[in-house]
């Protein structure tokens, strides 16, 4: 075949698909409690959203964005993220009037141009939260508390929480400041893409694969000792709620994730599991992001985790997931007649909540018992002409090949206490 999924991205296939639909179940149960409501956004916003939101600066915005004009001429970008739409999507529709606190959880997936490799795809799929309309420091532990608590009920035990601060509007101009000044002391160590950034946002030198701009930066400037005072004691109450929730973690100065848009605290959890793509998810606050998109000041925080990442380290620890649920019954047929009269059954049956199957490619009697073991249905309902006309039909119990005859008036019942019987 020669068309085929574009370079990064996949399909997911059943088996794949079934855990994803887990993987988001689970966090909408979860996150349910916590507060949070779901949301969804548009898979395609203004370019400019993301351009002011994210930052001109950064790899995503200067590399990687699915950017195209549409046919009325306007400039529109895949999301690549959904902070920002999530934001505006706040902004837009006034969801935090009255001043109240605005708890959102989303799903779906993103696009970004990166170079493919394990864990890193163009396509990818996020699940995330977002707090809106609070400053106080344990909306940023119960963010962190959350994403490592989802990881944990999924059956995750390999987790490295790692947590920064990145200081404020106030306190960060310094550190800029410093970071350059040492940047540009080492300029000829720096790849050229770090040469750019230096002079557009020093920070995002962080971001840097680069092993060279990683070791200068192993020596540069730690933005802890600039945090002004009201950013320290932010992050010590975020570490004293993470302390009292008993959550382990571990404080990074270099953790300065890829948005302009973080203010204050930063957080990462990380799998061993994985190779060099190891972070699992992460997120911050970003008290500044919704003026940067043109709307009033509104604190926030939230966090982001791979769909992908998340499978692969469940796979690494042997973390078993939901099979395909079974089918408890077969209706097998054995003439054109009884065949219709089991597509009526198989419906009366499903519309019981008893998973049925029939055959819908006119294999015999024979062919359809070989299909119903295979399958490994519990049950198979034989439907034959005689039996059809006494108002009744056989029924086989797979495991001990036992046969009943059942009245078909009575064959849900029957089989309804029979299969909690056998699943109990
Ligand atoms: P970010 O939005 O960059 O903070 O990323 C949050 C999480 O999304 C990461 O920890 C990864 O699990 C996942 N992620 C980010 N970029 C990709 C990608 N290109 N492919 C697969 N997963 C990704």
């Amino acid at each position: 075949m020669s068309i085929v999924t574009p370079k990064g991205t996949s399909d997911m296939l059943p088996d794949v698909a079934r855990k994803w639909q887990f993987l988001l179940a689970t966090a909408a149960e979860l996150f349910e409690a916590y507060g949070y409501e779901p949301i969804d956004t548009p898979i395609f916003e203004a370019t400019e959203l993301f351009v002011r939101g994210i930052g001109e600066a950064t790899d995503i915005v200067h590399k990687e964005m699915y950017t195209f004009e549409d046919k009325g001429g306007r400039s529109l970008t895949l999301r690549p993220e959904l902070t920002a739409p999530v934001v505006r999507a706040y902004l837009q529709h006034n969801l935090g009037g009255g001043g109240r606190l605005v708890k959102l959880y989303y799903a779906g997936p993103m696009f970004r141009f990166e170079r493919p490799q394990a864990g890193r795809s163009r396509q990818f799929w996020q699940i995330g939260i977002e707090a809106l309309g609070a400053e106080a420091p344990s909306v940023d532990a119960e963010a962190i508390v959350l994403l490592v608590r989802y990881f944990e009920r999924l059956g995750l035990r390999d987790l490295q929480v790692l947590i920064n601060s990145m200081g404020c509007v106030e306190c960060r101009p310094a550190y800029r400041e410093a970071l350059a000044a040492y940047l540009r002391g080492r300029t000829p160590e720096l790849c050229p893409d770090c040469v750019r950034r230096l002079e557009m946002n020093p920070l995002r030198v962080f971001d840097c694969k680069n092993p060279e701009c990683a070791d200068v930066m192993n020596e540069a400037p730690e933005v802890a000792d600039f945090t002004c005072g009201d950013c320290a004691e932010h992050f010590n109450e975020v570490k004293a709620l993470l302390a009292e929730a008993g959550l382990a973690y571990e404080v990074d100065a270099r953790l300065v994730r890829g948005f302009d848009y973080y203010t204050k605290t930063t957080f990462e959890v990380r799998s061993s599991q994985l190779g060099a793509q190891n972070a699992l998810g992460g997120g911050g606050r970003y008290d500044g992001l919704a003026e940067m998109i043109g709307g009033s000041r509104t604190p926030g925080v939230g966090f982001a985790l791979g769909a992908e990442r998340t499978m692969l380290a469940l796979e690494a620890e042997d973390v078993s997931m939901p099979a395909r649920p079974p089918v408890h019954v077969f209706v097998a047929t054995v003439d054109e007649t009884t065949r219709r009269a089991a597509f009526g059954i198989v419906g009366r049956l499903r519309e019981a909540q008893i998973a049925a199957e029939m055959d819908h490619m006119g294999r015999s009697l024979k062919g359809q018992m070989k299909q119903a073991g295979k399958s490994g249905v519990l049950f198979a309902a034989i439907l034959g002409p005689d039996e059809a006309a006494r108002g009744e039909c056989t029924v086989r119990d797979m495991e001990s090949g036992e046969e009943s005859a059942v009245p078909l008036a009575d064959l849900e019942e029957w089989l309804a206490e029979r299969i909690k019987e056998e699943i109990m």
